[in-house]
């Protein structure tokens, strides 16, 4: 296992979005105010955090909204330049239909604007933290936004805050067994029913992303971890994490000792059983191409 092949970010769930983030913008009030009375800028409205879908296309795109459309009164964050055009989100109720995120979210990475797939994924995560972060957590008095919605300041003891995410490791355990490479899926209990999946935890403060990937098959699995490979990330807006996928070659014998409340079943399996159950046509599923789990298995059956 020398070459490995690393995805470019179009083959990864919710990446490659089109817009400049123009950082520099953020801070300097003045062109912002700019920014939001430019008669190209447009607004991606969320309701409930499920963005409200362009009904004419026939087909689920975003839908951008003009100034003049949205509540004056709704606060709204900064995601970029479009060609120079600014692009704002706004939370608001009764825009127009709006649907499942995850739904809307496979729709849109398999749509001829997968970007678009990444710019739901800004959104909502910003959009989001706002809503879950109105009080300082330092001292407990109201916060207000700032820098174009990427901080929020305490009116009481000054704190800054910063929109956080939260990492987790996705990996698939590899293993060879009489030359033969297997790596190692596994279902939780609230899995639909036939479907399997690459291990993840949530990185635990104190801890490398190596470490986590070691911690979290030895604890759910009873593997024990040799190198770790990085193979690629992804934003997951449900609500903030940043999935990191990695390959972790195993050593022992592959016998499993599963935590039951995380793991409800695991198994060894081969190449030839994943391409089946990537093209449906094995007996488990495997996750869709917006999981970056997808693209762990997909990576692991070209490479
Ligand atoms: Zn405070």
């Amino acid at each position: 296992m020398t070459d490995w092949f690393v995805p470019s970010a179009p083959t990864v769930g919710f990446t490659g979005s089109p817009l400049d983030r123009a950082d520099a913008l953020r801070k300097d009030d003045a062109a912002m105010i700019m920014a939001r009375a430019d008669r190209t800028a447009r607004w991606l409205v969320l309701d409930d955090l499920r963005p409200v879908i362009d009904d004419g296309s026939g087909s689920d795109t975003l839908r951008w909204f003009s100034r003049d459309d949205i509540p004056t009164d709704a606060p709204s964050v900064f995601l970029g330049l479009a060609d120079g055009s600014p692009r704002f989100a706004v939370a608001a109720t009764g825009m127009g239909r709006h649907g499942d995120p995850r739904g809307i979210g496979a729709a849109l990475a398999a749509s001829a604007s997968p970007g678009d797939a990444a710019i739901f994924a800004h959104a909502r995560s910003l959009l989001d933290w706002h809503a879950r972060h109105r009080f300082c957590a330092n001292c407990g008095s109201q916060t207000t936004v700032a820098k174009a919605g990427y901080e929020r300041l305490c009116s009481a003891c000054d704190a800054h805050h910063f929109p956080r995410t939260d990492p987790v490791v996705i990996m698939l355990a590899l293993l060879r067994v009489d030359g033969v490479e297997h790596a190692l899926v596994g279902r939780q209990p609230r899995f639909p029913r036939r479907f399997f999946s690459a291990l993840a935890g949530f990185v635990e403060p104190g801890e490398s992303l190596e470490e986590a990937v070691r911690r979290e098959l030895f604890e759910e699995a009873g593997i024990t971890t040799a190198r770790v490979r990085y193979i690629a990330s992804q934003p997951w807006p449900f609500p903030s994490s940043l999935m990191v996928g990695a390959f972790a070659e195993t050593t022992g014998t592959g016998e499993l000792t599963l935590d039951d409340d995380e793991i409800e079943e695991a198994r060894w399996v081969t190449k030839a059983d994943v391409r089946a159950a990537l093209d449906g046509a094995g007996p488990w599923l495997a996750p869709p191409p917006l999981a970056i789990a997808h693209t762990l298995l997909r990576a692991w059956v070209t490479n």
